[in-house]
């Protein structure tokens, strides 16, 4: 018998968009590629999501946030921007209210595990996990979905959240610009002999770019950017070797720094559709918006995104309207595409001109960041951003 929404992807974005369903009546099946037992119990990938006050309320309602143990919670309290050998910093802190951190770090694969919890076993919620779309079609009338087994699941409303590099939304024939930067990110979690203070670094170095992202003690998380073929080759070093260099390239901020774990990389690929939705269909989190990890805000964004679309569902649902309608996919797609526009495109131009190491770029930095740093409202508008988005 048909459903009413097929979720293709279990991922952060798939998982939340499922819990924000709960107590609407409709029938949803999620599909995902990965095991049951990964879905309950993710492996660690390295990630570490910066979480805004936004996000967190919305955790909290999907009945996530309480899962995650307070001990994997680490508050960020500032960041500061560098830019190459200039002593200067540029700052945010907190706007308001006093004592509140700027947001949150958690991994990623907690946050995972408390989506999964929240949503198993809720009524109306099928979860079909191991199995993998071969494809996805939708028309006026609904969506059709085969599996890779042969099934066919037939539903009224088609959501994509198989990740950027989503191959149902080539199968919907929505067009997107994937940009591949020949860049790596290499995440590394480092004990330290210094106090980060709950700061977040981001220093734009010549030739690199590393984040330090505070975690709970003496911990953080390196984030390092760098050609491709760079990052592979320090990925390759053993642990000692891989300190030590992370120790140098961070300039010696942190003290010494020891590598706990294994050190996970991510190619760097941003997307952008042209469209967030299709007749009976739609995207949702990184399918939707790939944004550059720089920002920190593409987890942020999808679950915004997927919130969005579920409140308008949940809403038709009520009326007994149809949840497939083009109307409400058209209103779901200005809403997000208002949201997700502007941070897509000022992270672009941030990647754009602190990553250029060409003249124009490295003179144009430093009077950019004596500018921001000069300007209060600028610093208190993009705090604001970095806390609510
Ligand atoms: C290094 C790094 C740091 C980041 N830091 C931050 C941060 O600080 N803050 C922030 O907000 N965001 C951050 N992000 C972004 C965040 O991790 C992503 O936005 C988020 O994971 C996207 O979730 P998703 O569910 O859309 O996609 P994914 O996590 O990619 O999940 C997609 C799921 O779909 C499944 N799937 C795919 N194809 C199929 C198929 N055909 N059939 C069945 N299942 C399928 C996959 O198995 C997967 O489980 C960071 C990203 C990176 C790489």
């Amino acid at each position: 018998m048909p459903c009413d929404i097929i979720i293709i992807g279990g991922g952060p974005a798939g998982l939340a968009f499922a819990g924000g369903l709960a107590g609407s009546g409709l029938r949803v099946t999620l599909v995902e590629r990965l095991s049951l037992s990964s879905l309950a119990d993710p492996a660690d990938d390295g990630r570490e999501i910066a979480l805004t006050h936004r996000s967190v309320a919305t955790l909290e309602a999907l009945d996530a946030w309480r899962r995650i143990a307070p001990e994997a919670i680490a508050p960020l309290r500032a960041a500061h921007v560098l830019n190459g050998a200039s002593p200067l910093a540029l700052s945010f802190e907190p706007d308001a209210p006093a004592g509140q951190p700027l947001g949150w770090l958690v991994a990623n694969h907690h946050i995972r595990r408390a989506l999964f919890a929240a949503i198993d076993e809720q009524p109306g919620l099928t979860l079909i996990a191991g199995a993998q779309v071969a494809a996805a079609r939708t028309d006026r009338d609904g969506a059709s979905v085969t599996l890779e087994d042969g099934r066919v699941l037939r539903a009224r409303l088609l959501v994509a959240a198989d990740s950027r590099f989503s191959a149902i939304r080539a199968q919907l024939n929505i067009p997107a610009k994937v940009t591949r930067l020949g860049k790596s990110m290499l995440l590394a979690r480092v004990e330290h002999d210094g106090d980060h203070q709950g700061i977040a670094t981001e220093w734009f170095d010549h030739g690199q770019t590393i984040a330090l992202l505070p975690l709970t003690g003496r911990r953080s998380s390196v984030v390092l950017t760098l050609p491709e073929d760079q990052i592979a080759r320090l990925a390759a070093l053993a642990a000692p070797a891989l300190s030590a260099e992370l120790t140098r390239r961070s300039d010696g901020r942190l003290g010494t720094m020891r590598v706990e774990g294994a050190a996970h990389v991510y190619p760097l690929a941003t997307v952008w559709c042209r469209h967030f939705a299709a007749p009976r269909a739609a995207l949702i989190g990184d399918a939707a918006v790939g944004m550059h990890p720089v920002t920190a805000h593409g987890f942020n964004l999808g679950l915004r995104g997927g919130a969005t679309l579920a409140g308008l569902l949940v809403r038709a649902a009520a009326r007994g309207q149809d949840i497939g309608a083009a109307s409400l996919l058209r209103r779901y797609e200005a809403v997000h595409r208002f949201a997700s526009a502007p941070l897509f495109l000022a992270t672009g131009a941030i990647v754009g001109l602190f990553t250029d190491d060409r003249p124009p770029a490295r003179l144009l930095r430093p009077a950019l960041l004596h500018a921001a740093a000069r300007v209060t409202p600028a610093r208190a508008g993009i705090s604001r951003l970095l806390m609510r988005h």
